[in-house]
């Protein structure tokens, strides 16, 4: 059966949070990754990014990376101070992610967090910037044994890569085998033609991880999503990847301010409710994932 993990912002309002509680619990509820954002990881020592590894090691539990690229550390800026300063910033990511095993890193990590202001004609000169600072970061990724993954997301938070087709096309000019895609249900709801199709024109080979959440980035099965056609289409291509859940429920706080939380998308939001809203999720995608042929 393919792994399905958990973002652990599920539970946090801030990025950074009690990272072995949250192993425990993902393992406790029964998950097989949990994700987080990888900038903590720069705030952290070696010794205490180690603890964690063994942490999860114990816990039977893989841990993935996942980032919001801070404009300062733009790679797809024209400034050229600015697009080396993020150049050694993702670089400097990859190689903590080595030091606790961690070998898959998703998100906006192509460009700055966020969409241009004033008016936009062309993305041309941003992405040959970006493929420029990819290539760079890329041989770091090879020497650590870390997957890229370049995540299309919606317009809203990017002016880069929005469509599987865009990703596509920029992996191509990346030309790495540690670089691939990773498509997002939630993103793929507001810019694909066809959900099925995206997921189909990417394939097996290509698609690095899945991110799944409803249309309104509560948990699968909670909006309108058509899920027998995304599980459908996963079994299509025989995808044996990752199927991290990313959901985002409260409002409040930096994950609140970030994502554009504006209320609390589940009833009473405490530990013991959104706990149970994990089990829940885990069960709706065991069940699909047995429903189209994959368990
Ligand atoms: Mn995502």
């Amino acid at each position: 059966m393919n792994k399905l993990g958990i973002f652990m912002n599920f539970w946090e309002k801030n990025w950074d949070a009690d990272h072995k509680k949250y192993i425990r619990k993902a393992a406790e509820i029964g998950f097989d990754v949990l994700e987080f954002q990888a900038q903590p990881l720069l705030e952290m020592s070696d010794d205490h990014i180690r603890s964690l590894r063994r942490e999860a090691d114990a816990c039977g539990i893989e841990l993935t990376y996942s980032l919001g690229l801070d404009r300062n550390y733009d790679v797809s800026s024209l400034d050229e101070t600015v697009r080396t300063g993020g150049v050694k910033y993702l670089q400097n990511i990859i190689r903590k992610m080595e030091v606790g095993g961690g070998t898959l890193l998703s998100g906006v990590s192509y460009a700055g967090w966020g969409v241009p202001e004033g008016t936009f004609d062309s993305k041309k000169p941003y992405w040959d910037q970006s493929v420029k600072s990819m290539k760079e970061i890329i041989k770091v990724a090879e020497e650590c044994g870390v997957t890229y993954c370049v995540e299309a997301v919606n317009r809203f938070e990017t002016a880069l890569i929005n469509t599987a087709k865009e990703a596509l096309a920029y992996i191509e000019e990346i030309d790495s085998k540690n670089i691939g895609v990773l498509l997002d249900t939630y993103h793929m709801n507001i810019e694909e033609d066809n959900i099925g199709d995206a997921i189909r024109l990417v394939g097996a080979d290509r698609l690095k991880s899945f991110h799944t959440g409803e249309n309104n980035r509560r948990a699968p099965g909670r909006g309108h999503l058509d899920w027998d056609e995304i599980f459908g289409a996963l079994a299509d291509i025989g995808y044996k990847g990752r199927i991290v859940s990313e959901p985002f429920i409260m409002q409040g706080g930096e994950v609140g301010r970030d994502i554009h939380v504006y209320r609390d998308l589940i009833e009473n939001p405490c530990e013991e409710t959104i706990d149970a809203e994990a089990r829940y999720l885990l069960n709706f995608e065991r069940e699909m994932l047995k429903k189209h042929g994959m368990a």
